[in-house]
């Protein structure tokens, strides 16, 4: 029998593949991981969840996540939405290497109360010691619970709670491997019982109807003469999201190219430091955040690049215009 007292709504778990749903070779070793169980299975395999009430599973991929393509994250971000928007719980099961990337897509599109939790492992489930049925367990009990209502798409892992907004991985191999460098965890799992610690304010939600859009990445480092900038350019991208020194600085002839560039796609930068946003009046020297925030160009605020590149995607692929995409963003840029 299963035992969550402390569920207020159901829950469905939605699988999108990753490690927690791998096996490796018979025999037990954890070499060799490939998909091999569907949401059902993961269930199945924990005492406290199986045959229980008000769990339902829905297997939407099983893939690698360095597989899937944006119209898969696009998809299990709207199967997340829509259970929510009827008032049911959702965990997502999904594959830690681009887990952040799908989470913050799904908060830019979530609108509905019920909490959407996205959760994976390090370990496959056939290796001595998984997580996967640990962590499982605790996104049910954030997803179900009623502390968690209303606060968008939330990261739970190794017992902490993060934001989408926030969450990274951060360690390739830890079972606590993901944080959030600006905020650290919101809250954390204990006994089976979410306690939340601190909120973020929810941002207003987009609809994306595809993501078949050109959005780059491209970053900056000590001696950047305008090469990458220059050949990102030349793919006619959509939009760039581009990487700054320290907190929004840039060699001047570099900063020119983007700002020129931000007079008709979206430019969107962030700080290569994990912590910190581009500052605003500290410095006044040429290709400093004074003159970055004198262009077109759009901070990004505490969002890592990959957090950044999925709302700007969702961004154009709606339609906003340059001066709506500068609010959007500037909801993350306080
Ligand atoms: N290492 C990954 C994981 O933890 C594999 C993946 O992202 O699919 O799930």
């Amino acid at each position: 029998m299963a035992t969550r007292p402390h569920a207020v709504r159901h829950v469905r778990i939605l699988g999108a593949g990753g490690t927690i749903a791998m096996g490796g070779e018979v025999g037990g070793a954890a070499h060799s991981a490939t998909p091999r169980f569907d949401a059902a299975a993961l269930v199945a395999a924990i005492p406290d969840l199986a045959g229980g009430d008000g769990i339902e599973t829905v297997d939407v991929v099983n893939k690698p996540s360095a597989h899937l393509t944006l119209a898969d994250q696009l998809e299990v971000c709207r199967q997340a939405r829509d259970a929510a928007r009827r008032g049911i719980g959702v965990v997502v099961t999904h594959g830690t290497d681009s887990l952040e990337e799908t989470a913050m897509l799904c908060d830019v599109i979530h609108d509905a109360e019920a909490p959407i939790v996205f959760t994976g492992a390090i370990r496959p489930a056939t290796a001595a010691g998984a997580d996967g049925p640990a962590n499982l367990l605790d996104a049910v009990s954030v997803a179900t619970s009623a502390e968690a209502a209303g606060m968008g798409v939330l990261v739970v892992f190794g017992s902490e709670i993060h934001h989408a907004r926030c969450a990274r991985k951060t360690d390739t191999t830890s079972l606590v491997a993901f944080s959030s460098p600006q905020t650290g965890p919101l809250g954390r799992v204990t006994e089976g019982h979410p306690t939340i610690w601190s909120r973020l304010p929810r941002n207003p939600p987009l609809d994306p109807p595809a993501l078949d859009r050109s959005v780059l990445v491209v970053p900056s480092g000590s001696g950047d003469d305008g090469t990458l900038a220059r050949a990102a350019l030349a793919t006619e991208p959509d939009g760039v999201v581009i990487g700054t020194l320290g907190a929004g600085h840039l060699a001047p002839p570099v900063l020119e190219l983007w700002a020129a560039a931000a007079e008709r796609i979206p430019i969107v930068a962030y700080c290569r430091p994990e912590r910190g946003v581009v500052l605003t009046g500290t410095y006044g020297y040429a290709g400093s955040e004074r003159d970055l925030r004198g262009t077109g160009i759009i901070p990004a605020g505490f969002l890592s690049p990959q957090a950044a590149r999925m709302k700007l995607l969702a961004c154009v692929a709606s339609g906003l215009s340059l001066d709506e995409i500068r609010w959007a963003f500037r909801q993350d840029d306080g």
